[in-house]
């Protein structure tokens, strides 16, 4: 309300927007199994009734309601809750006009529901999902339709002509008082303004629109509406030279990658024996005690690190101080993790800005933004690299880094890369293709770096996957199809392997109990996971799924200050006995440890080792 009467008072009427109480109860999450969080409405729902009446009080006339829940696959008691619910909001205020917005997907079978509930406007995703319109515009009754005609989730800039097509179409329907246009979603997901880029070149930055640069085109979309298609001549050609240029320019379009794509065979996605013969060879070859330690990856990201790297950037640092000063780094904290006794070291990522631009960096095909960033999440941001084209790999990108680290000690070292699905999920993505295609393209670049990897003597080789569950599909219907091609895309990045190589990857905060088998399928030979703040409780999925190869469940919760003590984590591990053989236990934290500082991660790690000699005497001792 303040923020509505701060604008108001510098004469600017907006439109307040709520997370709707439907959507805000079922992305909650319920500690007591037998909660259903749809039974809290009711107490919810005055604290709704109030804000609705004081921002009419305070001068509003419309208000958007944010549903996100209305794309996902909805039972009959949500159904009714969005009637009971939109029924007192609508009475509570009876003079606002309500706008109900859906995005991110098709309403699809709860367009119904959707179309009767009491309010002014409904508005759509038009780009994640196009054929719903239809339908649509025949439920919509007397409501407004707002149509979503702008991607809010990525960068790219719109098919203006296409978009008039579908909005004079809504417009023959509906009539002109009954349309709204609009992006697609909110337009926290994309970066602010284009215009402050200065490195991307002319050809590039002209296939691209970032916030500021969408409103325009909305602009432009209602004046082609309202004063004809002649009245925006300028900015249809504009559009359709884009549009002509994406489709054409060799930047994106590479035959090579695409003879790459055509001559994938299905053994390229098959290591050469199944998991037990490689558990076997791989024993023998890398001679690991029982419940072998080892970390994710990255060590702390010191104020020293990235002020190496700011300077570096701003020209105040040569290259070659740079590198010498990674160097020193990386020996000194492989050396630490020899001192303390891990058994598979890392290389610790300090020549990594972030675990997906600086892959973006080294690949053809994608392109790093200044000032593109998003929120991630509270106060965090990301600055998601922008995949514009066909995606190669012109040299090696991580081995020099890996090889060095591993030159220095006898254990071995893990190479450390990013996975298909993260770069994907994590970047901005091509819309011209589907986005299988494009994962395929990353996963071919990178099983070439596994097998360099390999052959430069790293022995292991984690492939981290974080974003692997992020990417489900919001309908259930949708998730066969998207982790078949996530999983092949996942193996045709690691099988090109020798059966000693043993391929790791890493899963953070993710609910696995539902996509367990498609994990089992990625065929790691061992996947470490996030696990000890819900106190192994995950690991039930793969004790009841006879998960095959190693598991590492996280026995310390690096999103936290604290240090978990050696009793603590021999209790965690204990915990993780009740599921799983302890011969397919790996001892590590939940996560990289970039964010924490070397005095958490000391006393942290030390105490994970002694908590792993601890265990393995246990079972030693008869
Ligand atoms: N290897 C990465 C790291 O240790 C993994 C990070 C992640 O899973 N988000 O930082
Ligand atoms: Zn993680």
């Amino acid at each position: 309300i303040d923020e509505f009467l701060e604008a108001k008072a510098l004469g600017i009427q907006t439109r307040p927007v709520l997370l709707g109480p439907v959507s805000y109860l079922l992305l909650g999450k319920a500690r007591d199994r037998d909660l259903v969080l749809l039974d809290l409405i009711d107490g919810l729902l005055p604290v709704y009734e109030e804000v609705l009446r004081r921002l009419l009080q305070a001068g509003a006339d419309w208000v958007q309601i944010d549903e996100p829940c209305l794309v996902l696959d909805l039972d009959d008691q949500a159904r009714a809750c969005y009637r009971t619910a939109f029924d007192r909001l609508a009475k509570a205020a009876p003079n606002l006009k309500l706008l109900l917005a859906s995005y991110f997907g098709s309403l699809k079978d709860n367009l119904a529901t959707a179309a009767e509930l009491p309010v002014a406007a409904l508005h759509l995703d038009l780009v994640r999902a196009p054929e719903q319109l239809e339908a649509a515009l025949e439920a919509a009754g007397s409501k407004i339709i707002s149509l979503g005609l702008i991607d809010g989730r990525n960068v790219w800039r719109a098919d203006l002509r296409s978009a008039l097509d579908v909005l004079e179409r809504a417009e023959a329907v509906l009539g002109e008082d009954r349309i709204m246009v609009a992006p697609s979603c909110s337009l926290l997901h994309t970066p602010m303004d284009l215009e402050l880029e200065t490195r991307f070149d002319q050809e590039i930055k002209s296939w691209l629109a970032f916030a500021e640069q969408k409103i325009s085109e909305l602009v432009a979309l209602a004046k082609g509406l309202r004063a004809g298609r002649d009245a925006v001549r300028e900015e249809l050609a504009a559009s359709d030279a884009v549009m002509q240029s994406r489709r054409e320019s060799p930047r994106i379009h590479d035959d090579a990658v695409a003879q790459g794509l055509a001559s994938i065979t299905p053994d390229m996605m098959e290591r050469q024996s199944p998991s037990a013969e490689r558990c076997r060879l791989q024993a023998e070859h890398l001679k690991l005690p029982p419940l072998p330690t080892t970390t994710i990856g990255s060590f702390p990201q010191t104020t020293e690190v990235r002020k190496a790297r700011a300077e570096l950037k701003r020209g105040q640092r040569d290259i070659a101080s740079y590198e010498s000063f990674l160097r020193e780094e990386t020996a000194r904290t492989v050396r630490w993790q020899e001192e303390i006794g891990l058994d598979v070291l890392v290389h610790g990522e300090y020549e990594r800005n972030d675990m997906v631009q600086y892959f973006g960096e080294q690949l053809t095909g994608f392109a790093i933004t200044e000032g593109g960033s998003v929120q991630s999440y509270g106060s965090r941001c990301v600055k998601p690299p922008i995949i514009f084209g066909d995606v190669s790999r012109p040299a090696p990108m991580t081995v020099e880094w890996s090889e060095y680290a591993q030159s220095l000690t006898a254990r071995p070292l893990k190479g450390m890369l990013t996975g298909p699905v993260t770069m994907m999920q994590w970047s901005f993505v091509r819309d011209d293709q589907p986005r299988d295609v494009t994962c395929r393209q990353i996963a071919l670049a990178l099983r070439d770096e596994v097998r360099d990897l390999e052959a430069a003597g790293i022995r292991i080789i984690q492939i981290d996957e974080p974003a692997l569950r992020e990417g489900l599909p919001l309908k259930q219907a949708d998730w066969q199809g998207y982790l078949s091609w996530a999983v092949e895309c996942f193996r045709l990045t690691t099988s090109g392997v020798r059966d000693q190589t043993q391929i790791h990857t890493h899963m953070c905060y993710a609910e696995f109990n539902d996509i367990i088998g498609f994990i089992g399928k990625m065929d790691a030979d061992v996947t470490s996971i996030e696990a000890s703040r819900s106190q192994m409780r995950l690991l039930d999925a793969f004790a009841d799924y006879r998960y095959p190869s190693d598991i590492g469940p996280g026995v310390y919760d690096i999103h936290s200050p604290r240090t978990p003590s050696v009793e603590e984590m021999v209790a965690l591990l204990h915990q993780a006995t009740q599921s799983l053989a302890a011969e397919q236990l790996w001892v590590n934290p939940d996560c990289g440890l970039k964010t924490r500082s070397w005095d958490e991660v000391r006393p942290a790690l030390i105490n994970m080792v002694e908590a792993a000699r601890r265990m393995r005497s246990e079972f030693a001792s008869p």
